[in-house]
């Protein structure tokens, strides 16, 4: 039983000795990270107004990895009105052809520093390598290069009237994709004409900043977008700033709930992308195999931090024991540690407060009377690891089985008919994704139409693309980004 799982329950016993890899380092001399870095306002890096400072950590080390400014209301002002300026003076007036060069600019110069930006997204989140280096950072750039071609054809998006740009867009992000979820709302914010000022997550400020440098090289006119960092206080200061147009906001429930608050009665548009509680459904039709290398790839995938994490796996019931042996197997040959290894499955959490809301919700399942499986990898003396977890015995009542816990946790429930999986896949106050395993093409089609779900993934999960559309129903939130949708919350018909 691993350190973490201070725990009762079943455990599977320790697995034989497999194949043990030589560790496989990601080489790191090509990045040159500051000891400190400023705000991005103006075009130009400056320091905060409090001339404070907070550490970024390495939560595979627990190291300092660079100190960086904290942004104040003053900060946030000037952030605005800069980008206000750049609206008004520069970039509203621009032709759509001439913007979109600088936004397909953008996507190229991250193709340039993918190597570094991987790294540093692995250094400063604790992701593995090769998810940062295979997903995360690809992905960003298909988005510059997927909204640089519309930024010339915005009337098409919206037929029979012409696409008016709304302003200065205010965008909050969290901290599981720090680089993609800053593309995914600089973007299309660009390409539509808006200006921007962006909060990246305090635990991971970093990518958000070497894409400043990014979008410096590139020439933006100054203001066009401007980077603030800091805590929750420096994300309320932007929502809550009268200079703003438009609130883009991604993260917890919670916090989007508060902002829904503070923005209401005022004429700000407002998008929320929030939590999920996904259902992975698996009928008994299902390719087995490739439905476990499924499901594991929608809970384990960057250590369960995806809000459309496939956490809640359904399962028929004639199937169950055969998907759970083969898990239990399956878990044990997930490589936990070094994000930095290329062989590493399991990176670290993200934080501290993370990990401990992560043990938190795991004893809750144990405590109350849920069978726990866990893989017995050795985890690293050091840094904030979890090893990966699953419950069986869980009923919808139960916390693990309604809470998001953003962790790599799987809740295992059981069903009989395609009905019943429908009422268990939305009994949660969440809607963003769900996932439906089987043979049958047209169960896959009579599922989707009933899960109320933004996402339906079929015989595949954790897929993205910018064409697609991505966004929430219930209490996951509202509005969409990626593809022609994704361009609406920064328009206006007129
Ligand atoms: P969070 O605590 O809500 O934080 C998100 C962002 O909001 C951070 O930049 C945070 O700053 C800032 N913030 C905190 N309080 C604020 C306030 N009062 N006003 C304005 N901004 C504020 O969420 P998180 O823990 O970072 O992220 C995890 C959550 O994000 C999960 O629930 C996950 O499901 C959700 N998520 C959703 C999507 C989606 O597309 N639906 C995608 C990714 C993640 P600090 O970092 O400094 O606290
Ligand atoms: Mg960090």
């Amino acid at each position: 039983m691993s350190k973490d799982a201070n725990v009762q329950g079943s455990m599977t016993k320790p697995p034989k000795q497999g194949w043990l890899y030589a560790p496989s380092p990601e080489a790191t001399d090509n990045v040159r990270l500051a000891p400190r870095y400023e705000l991005f306002v103006d075009g130009k890096f400056s320091a905060p107004a409090s001339g404070k400072y907070f550490p970024t950590v390495n939560p595979s080390t627990e190291t300092v990895i660079a100190e960086v400014a904290d942004a104040n209301e003053a900060d946030v002002d000037r952030a605005v009105t800069a980008a206000r300026r750049a609206y008004e003076q520069v970039w509203s007036k621009m032709p759509g052809k001439e913007r979109g060069k600088y936004v397909y600019r953008i996507a190229r110069r991250i193709q340039e520093r993918a190597r570094e930006l991987a790294i540093v997204e692995s250094l400063d989140g604790g992701k593995p390598i090769k998810e940062s280096r295979d997903v995360d950072v690809p992905l960003a750039a298909a988005h510059f290069f997927y909204y640089a071609g519309w930024a010339d054809k915005l009337d098409y998006a919206l037929p029979g009237r012409r696409a008016r740009s709304l302003g200065v867009a205010g965008q909050v992000i969290p901290w599981n994709f720090p680089l993609l979820m800053a593309a995914w709302k600089l973007a299309p914010a660009l390409a539509c004409g808006n200006t921007v000022v962006l909060k990246p997550a305090e635990t991971t400020p970093l990518t958000a900043l070497l894409l400043a440098q990014i979008i410096q090289e590139c020439d933006l006119p100054p203001g066009v977008v401007n980077i603030v960092t800091g805590a929750g206080p420096t994300g309320a200061a932007l929502v809550g700033h009268p200079g703003v147009d438009k609130v883009a906001f991604t993260g917890s429930t919670d916090v989007g709930k508060r902002i829904q608050r503070a923005l209401a009665g005022t004429s700000k548009r407002l998008t929320l992308e929030l939590g999920g509680k996904a259902a992975n459904v698996v009928f008994a039709d299902a390719a087995i195999d490739q439905a476990v290398e499924g499901i594991v790839n929608g809970i384990y995938f960057n250590q369960g931090h995806v809000c459309c994490a496939g956490s809640r796996l359904l399962v028929e019931e004639s199937i169950h024991d055969v998907i759970v042996r083969k898990l239990k197997r399956r878990i044990e040959h997930l490589r936990v540690g070094d994000p930095l290894d290329k062989n590493t499955d399991v990176g670290a959490i993200n934080s501290k407060e993370q990990l401990q809301k992560i043990r938190m919700l795991v004893e809750s399942g144990v405590s109350e009377g849920c069978s726990i499986h866990q893989s017995h990898a050795r985890l690293p003396g050091r840094g904030y690891f979890f090893a990966p977890t699953f419950f069986t015995g869980v009923s919808q009542s139960h916390r693990i089985a309604q809470e998001e816990i953003f962790g790599p946790v799987l809740s295992v429930l059981t069903f009989r008919t395609p009905e019943e999986a429908v009422e268990k896949a939305n009994n949660t106050v969440y809607g963003l994704s769900a996932g439906i395993w089987t043979d049958k093409a047209a169960k896959v089609f009579w599922m989707s139409r009933r899960l109320r779900a933004g996402v339906v993934w079929g015989n595949t999960f954790n897929k993205f693309d910018p064409t697609s559309p991505f966004g929430g129903f219930k209490e996951s939130g509202f509005g969409r980004e990626g593809g022609a949708a994704g361009l609406l919350p920064y328009l206006e018909a007129v």
